[in-house]
């Protein structure tokens, strides 16, 4: 991860972390334009939503909606695929 000091733009590192969750941290960060800048400061790193959901997650939801048919319906759906 690349991260850029929000007072110079120059390159800095991430010196620590400290985890809030399993989806939430601040980044403890440190300027390397050591000679203009110097700062250091805090960064959040933080999930923001999910794209797409782990395929385990996605055959399970898949599988209730698929129960959740009438017999008739899921039916159709063997035929979609040839069964
Ligand atoms: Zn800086």
């Amino acid at each position: 991860m690349r991260i850029v000091c929000p007072h110079c733009g120059g390159k800095a590192v991430i010196t620590s972390r400290q985890t809030h969750t399993p989806t939430a941290a601040d980044l403890y960060c440190q300027c390397r334009n050591t000679m203009g800048c110097g700062a250091s400061f805090v960064y959040t790193l933080a999930l923001k939503h999910v794209i797409n959901p782990p395929v385990a997650i996605t055959a399970q939801l898949a599988m209730a909606v698929i129960k959740a048919l009438p017999a008739g319906e899921r039916a159709k759906l063997g035929d979609l695929w040839g069964d």
